[in-house]
């Protein structure tokens, strides 16, 4: 089965009934890159750039970040997309060359973009860089953690002065959906940004309010809880009435008992984990569209994750 599936890997995800979904992947640095087209990834739904910034003692110039996104790209040609999501820490991942205040709830306190704002100049360097690795490919930029139009706002108005003073084009801007309110007020973020896309992982920890990396927490948090779902459709909704994509990029895109489900609730794209790739773009040519969406409208319905994990799909 791996076989025939690596064999397939590069066709796109189709199913049966014509409905293509994008498979992309999340990387966290270049190597991974050069894996993820050879997996046949469609692009880079995530890049996690957090990598360039820890375990060291000094902030990475503009000119390092040029260097590592410009190969990244290179890497993937002209034709597949790159989303990089610009730099999300917070309280709980120290940075040495940024002195931030301890925190006693770092997961609710400055992280994500509220750090790229209260430091703006790190931002900064960030997005030029990004500007001018971008041309001639498809790069796009994403904010992470986003939880307020006005947040969405500000960096924007960083991305405009930048081109304006580097005097490049536009480029495409999208959010993560990953704090409840956000998939709440879909409808109008749509409005401002170009795609969304649905970091599961977060989004489940603050709508539970279970900490993530909890232990004894883990059996309880599931993405697929018919709450989280709920807020899926709601910013699948918001987005598809502005003509708006959106991806999935947390964990459960990878998981095979969610990619139906994902499919029905008329996701647009999975960002997965890079050795998925192949299996989960096998398992889209096998599905209906049609089947997905009355397997979502079910699973909505539902009381819990463990009965959404019960449920099957009518082949
Ligand atoms: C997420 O929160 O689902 C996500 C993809 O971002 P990260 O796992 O990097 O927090
Ligand atoms: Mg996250």
């Amino acid at each position: 089965k791996r076989q025939a599936d690596l064999a397939a890997a590069n066709n796109p995800a189709v199913t049966v009934d014509g409905h293509r979904i994008e498979v992309a992947a999340n990387i966290g640095n270049e190597q991974e890159a050069v894996e993820a087209v050879k997996m046949g990834g469609e692009g880079v739904g995530l890049l996690r750039s957090e990598f360039l910034y820890l375990d060291r003692t000094t902030e990475p110039s503009e000119e390092d970040q040029l260097a590592i996104y410009s190969n990244i790209a290179n890497t993937l040609g002209k034709n597949r997309p790159l989303i990089i999501r610009t730099l999300d820490v917070g309280g709980d991942k120290p940075l040495p060359y940024l002195r931030l205040p301890d925190e006693e709830n770092p997961f609710l306190g400055q992280r994500g973009i509220r750090i790229g704002l209260a430091y703006p100049d790190i931002l900064r360097t960030q997005i030029r860089a990004i500007l001018k690795a971008a041309n001639g490919c498809k790069m796009r930029i994403m904010f992470p953690m986003i939880a307020n139009l006005d947040e969405l706002r500000q960096a924007k108005a960083i991305i405009r002065e930048e081109q304006e003073k580097l005097n490049v084009g536009s480029i495409e801007i999208g959010i993560m959906v990953e704090v409840p309110v956000t998939a709440v007020m879909a409808e109008q973020f749509a409005r401002e940004v170009d795609f969304f896309s649905i970091g599961t992982n977060d989004l489940t920890q603050y709508t539970l309010a279970m900490d993530r990396g909890h232990p004894e927490l883990a059996a309880k948090i599931d993405s697929l809880h018919p709450g989280i779902l709920r807020l899926i459709k709601q910013t699948v909704e918001g987005a598809h009435q502005h003509g708006k994509w959106v991806g999935v990029c947390g964990a459960v895109a990878s998981d095979p008992q969610a990619v139906p489900l994902l499919v029905g609730l008329g996701v647009d794209e999975l960002s997965v984990s890079v050795p998925c790739i192949p299996e989960i773009k096998a398992q889209i040519r096998e599905l209906k569209l049609a089947n997905c969406q009355q397997l979502a409208e079910k699973a909505l319905n539902l009381e819990s994750a463990a009965e959404v994990r019960k449920i099957n799909l009518e082949k």
